[in-house]
């Protein structure tokens, strides 16, 4: 199958260019005024890399709900990391790249019975569970599947703590469903937990495993054959971030409750760990509107930019985030402006700073977003009529070799990166003057 469709390519740029490079060339040529993302496919190589040096013991099963873009499924698929799904619709995208059951995780522990059925008939068995009723449901539409109990210990301090939906407590309910699941005739097979997304308390990890040690010795009592601990999420993503005390902790831990002798298998479920720090939003200013005092003097300036909170910034509701804008150019000076940045549609709860100070910036300007991979394009919507931001895929030359065998990445994924028109944007020739501020335009001001 040829791919013809710039969103399903991965672009392959000379090692004398970067991503960010190619974001600059996009934006620069003045042809395009949309906001675009650039993945570097690179990122999530590295992050990989990182993963497998850093929790050698832990194989990842990437939280497809972070970030669903088809491109990165196919590059962690290639890599071999494992698919956390939560629905019916996540399992089928999963499958659909020829990934096999046995590498999935339907770590949703409450479920709809039609995608419990659809789980059976796909023949993924790994489930997780948190409650009465969904063992019955199980017990109903898929009793072979391989249940995980998941428990609940929250982080002291987290982006999204998850622990008031998911998760029963380990002492006072755990043991209660494991005995019911017994009775039923259902196989438990492991433990799951998730401390909560962007987790701030590294020791938690500590604790939730020994939690799950407890477990696991009550389900060999009981005549399972317990052999999955399953980590859950929470590691961080952003380029400033690092994994490594939670690492620390989590190899020592397992050390001493689940030392390599015991052979049970440890997976976890990193969502934003691999893909936040892959994406770079680039937005346009289109409209600005400048406040002033009575006697002229310049107090506040309101940009609007073209993606808001209606798409990819929903992160600042859903996800907590606090985004960081970079001018894309340089200003020549180092004075900073009062402003506000806002998104495009119409509603007044569109405002994605409240107060920052930039240099002054002008219409056609081009504000960055880096570490914006995690819970933004799959959660946006085109509210008011505004698309989605397209995401341009680049790797490096030197990497992709590697890649283009790794099913279910074929030779037709890649494309070659010449200049922004291989990603069919425009013939280069600057609808805005270069080096014009708006301010300079002759009467009538075109905006
Ligand atoms: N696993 C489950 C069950 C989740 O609900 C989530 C996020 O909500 C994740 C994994 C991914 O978490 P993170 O992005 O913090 O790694």
């Amino acid at each position: 199958m040829k791919l013809t469709e710039v969103e399903d390519q991965i672009y392959v740029m000379k090692s004398s260019t970067n991503a960010a490079k190619v974001l600059q060339t996009i934006a620069e040529s003045g042809v395009k005024d949309e906001a675009f993302y650039i993945l570097d496919i690179g990122t999530i190589i590295h992050k990989h890399h990182e993963w497998l040096s850093k929790l050698p013991r832990v194989k990842p099963h990437y939280a497809v709900k972070c970030n669903d873009n088809i491109l990165v499924l196919e590059t962690l698929a290639a890599l071999g990391v494992g698919f956390d799904c939560a629905s019916k619709g996540e399992l089928n995208k999963v499958l659909s790249l020829g990934v096999a059951a046995d590498r999935i995780i339907f770590a949703n522990p409450a479920k709809p019975a039609s995608h419990i059925r659809h789980a059976a008939s796909l023949g993924v068995g790994l489930m997780t569970f948190d409650n009465e009723t969904e063992l019955h449901k199980v017990k109903e539409l898929h009793p072979d599947a391989k249940l995980v109990v998941r428990i609940r210990c929250d982080a002291a301090v987290s982006q999204c703590p998850l622990g008031m939906k998911f998760g029963c407590d380990a002492i006072l309910e755990a043991p209660h469903l494991m005995k019911l699941a017994n009775s039923l005739g259902l196989e438990i097979v492991g433990v799951s937990f998730h401390v909560g997304s962007g987790c701030q308390d590294p020791p938690v990890f500590r604790k939730a495993i020994s939690l799950a040690r407890g477990l696991f010795d009550l389900g060999f009592e009981l005549g399972f054959n317990m052999h999955l601990l399953d980590l859950g999420g929470g590691f961080p993503g952003d380029s400033s971030s690092s994994i490594d005390r939670i690492a620390d902790i989590i190899n020592l831990a397992l050390e001493d409750y689940f030392p390599p002798q015991t052979n049970i298998e440890i997976i976890a479920e990193p969502g934003r760990f691999y893909v936040a720090s892959a994406f770079t939003l680039a937005t346009n200013i289109h409209s600005k509107r400048e406040i002033y005092s009575t006697d002229k003097e310049l107090l506040h300036t309101m940009y609007y930019i073209n993606d808001g909170i209606y798409g990819s910034f929903n992160c600042i509701l859903f996800d907590h985030y606090t985004p960081t804008p970079i001018p894309l150019t340089d200003s020549k000076s180092d004075q900073v402006f009062s402003c506000s940045l806002w998104g495009p549609t119409c509603d007044a709860l569109d405002r994605i700073i409240e107060n920052s100070f930039l240099p002054k910036m002008n219409i056609g300007d081009w504000i960055i977003f880096p570490d914006m991979g995690a819970y933004t394009v799959p959660v946006a919507s085109t509210f008011n009529g505004f698309p989605i931001p397209k995401v341009y895929a680049v790797v490096d030359e030197k990497i992709w070799p590697a890649l283009k065998d790794c099913a279910p990445l074929t030779d037709d994924h890649f494309a070659v990166y010449h200049s922004p028109a291989s990603f069919g944007i425009g013939d280069y020739s600057p609808k805005w003057p270069k080096g014009m501020d708006s301010d300079e335009f002759e009467e009538p001001h075109p905006y």
